[in-house]
């Protein structure tokens, strides 16, 4: 059985931006909600998520970018939900759990590193992956995982990150950021044409995208990820695999039009840590994004973990 460190902080419900918003506090009540009724947070090493400095991240996002959503962030605490975009905006609580995001996976990258687990999961939000260098969007303020590869990098000297991005909406801030990076492979699946319909058409031998059509199932899914992102891993032998972990692509998630189950979770969990144990001593850190159906989420995210966990 694996070490997991299951990190989070009861301030990452404190992000709220209205009562019918699906990206909402109530995911992470029912990510927990749902690992304890099946006894799985026994076997998980709880961590309590820590900021991150401002100077960590803006390793992948503009001094000035950081600090317009930080000054942002502290007018909104008068109490006013501030619009940043269409569908996303600050609140009093969200730039103490943006920061706290942030900082779990750059936490989750220590605790490898040292030893101390063997691998990660961050139950944090508000999500990152499709925040752009200069762009907050889509539900998204800082880049979690673009943030958590840039450390590994910077701190230790690693040459090659892996991140695989299963959200059923492209990781269109990751490609944003890595696009002339070929230190870390970006291996994207998300349903095509959706939302948000930017940097899709990318193009490198480290970044590999898979647009999958709307009402396709797992069948159709597996086909259409296995060889194109597995082989490239393999060939890039990442020593550190990240994980975009969205499950919005579930049949029941209200947003997305796909339709995976928990078994193509777990279909998709084993092949990642196949390449992590094959080349990066089985690290792996995942960062939750995306996932709107509270049952389907919760229910996900543990298939997700059994196979971290029993591998
Ligand atoms: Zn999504």
């Amino acid at each position: 059985m694996k070490h997991i460190g299951y990190i989070t902080h009861s301030d990452c419900m404190i992000h709220d931006m209205g009562h019918f918003h699906p990206e909402s506090p109530m995911r992470l009540q029912a990510i927990d909600t749902r690992l304890q009724a099946q006894g799985m947070m026994l076997d998980l090493t709880r961590m309590e998520a820590v900021p991150a400095d401002l100077s960590v991240i803006e390793r992948a996002h503009p001094r000035q970018y950081v600090h317009n959503i930080e000054q942002i962030g502290y007018d909104a605490m008068r109490g006013d939900l501030i619009p940043v975009d269409g569908d996303t905006s600050i609140g009093p609580g969200s730039l103490r759990a943006a920061l706290l995001a942030a900082g779990a996976g750059c936490q989750a990258v220590d605790a490898i590193m040292a030893g101390s687990i063997d691998r990660a999961f961050c139950a944090t939000r508000p999500p990152g992956h499709h925040a752009e260098k200069s762009l907050a969007m889509g539900f998204c303020l800082f880049n979690n995982v673009a943030i958590a590869a840039l450390h590994a990098i910077e701190v230790y000297g690693l040459e090659r990150v892996a991140i695989v991005d299963f959200d059923v909406h492209h990781g269109n801030g990751t490609v944003d950021i890595f696009r002339d990076d070929p230190r870390v492979m970006v291996c994207s699946s998300f349903q095509h044409p959706f939302y948000p319909n930017r940097h899709v058409e990318a193009q490198g031998d480290h970044l590999i995208m898979a647009p999958i059509d709307s009402g396709s199932d797992g069948l159709v899914y597996r086909k259409r990820v296995e060889k194109p992102f597995f082989d490239a891993l393999d060939r890039f032998k990442p020593e550190l695999v990240i994980v975009s972990a969205g499950f919005d692509g579930h049949a029941e998630d209200p947003l997305g039009e796909l339709k995976l189950v928990e078994d193509d979770y777990r279909w998709l969990t084993t092949l990642i840590n196949d390449i992590a144990n094959r080349h990066a001593d089985g690290r792996i850190v995942s960062i939750l994004e995306g996932g709107y159906h509270l049952g389907a989420l919760g229910r996900s995210v543990c298939a997700h973990l059994e196979m971290m966990l029993h591998d």
